[in-house]
């Protein structure tokens, strides 16, 4: 697989920077990962979007979904246009109901899939998981802990596995999940003095560390940055919960997995 980070800050970008924006991509399957502010634009830097499979939103903080509304304009755009025929399966939670009945009304554009009614399948390291497929990428689901109820999400594909955290605060769930993930993608909010104020609900950079340590991840790379911090602040703190080598998500930097 192949991760390419389309937007990194949150809850607002730097200039000409996205927020939440990832896409994965096995040699058949391009699936994107949030749809924060300004990354439908840098997705089509990489890919044109009629060649999307898939795409997964982890939780409705407009950081995470604001540009779902541009890709359901340039989807329904190229059906009518007989560019496309397929729609894309798109993958959301449940809550808040207002948000997820609006966009699950967009028929014309995505294939809706509700995580929250998603049949818990396949165990993995003694959990059972809500388990689902794009392409040939399999997708199991994971409850965070954040101010919405949103999701992690581990991705298999061809004997490797790719953990992307979604926004939340540490869980023995999280940590059995994610255990020995090839690449980890984390959220990493703020820096020590923040602990506080993220506490339940966020991760700070050497949380992040500590939680991909846990879980014997081979490779930490965080994201999901405060616009007021340098990247390389966090990258230190993390470092040293991790005890090893981490990586802050640059816009545009391709990630193999
Ligand atoms: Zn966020
Ligand atoms: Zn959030």
């Amino acid at each position: 697989m192949k991760l390419t980070v389309l937007g990194c800050w949150a809850p607002y970008p730097r200039p000409g920077e996205a927020c939440s924006g990832y896409l994965l991509q096995s040699n058949t399957t391009n699936l994107m990962l949030e749809a924060g502010n300004g990354s439908f634009a840098e997705l089509t830097r990489h890919i044109h979007y009629t060649s999307l499979s898939g795409q997964i939103i982890t939780h409705f903080h407009p950081d995470h979904y604001a540009d779902i509304y541009c890709l359901r304009h340039a989807v329904e755009g190229a059906r009518r246009e007989g560019r496309i025929n397929a729609k894309i399966s798109l993958f959301i939670p449940r809550d808040p109901v207002e948000i997820s009945s609006k966009i699950a009304d967009y028929t014309e554009a995505f294939n809706i899939n509700i995580i929250d009614d998603i049949p818990v399948g396949e165990e993995i390291n003694g959990l059972k998981l809500r388990t689902a497929s794009a392409g040939d990428l399999k997708l199991y689901f994971i409850p965070t802990m954040h101010s919405l109820p949103g999701y992690a999400v581990l991705v298999k594909s061809q004997g490797k596995s790719f953990f992307f955290s979604g926004d939340t605060g540490a869980s023995e769930m999280i940590k059995k999940t994610a255990r020995d993930a090839d690449l980890f993608l984390c959220e990493a909010s703020g820096l020590d003095q923040d602990a506080d104020y993220l506490k339940n609900f966020h991760l700070t950079a050497r949380q992040a560390g500590e939680l991909a340590k846990a879980a014997n991840a081979r490779r930490l790379l965080i994201t999901h940055f405060w616009p007021e911090y340098e990247p390389h602040e966090l990258v230190n703190q993390a470092r040293s919960g991790f005890g090893g080598g981490v990586e802050a998500a640059v816009q545009g930097n391709i990630y193999t997995i």
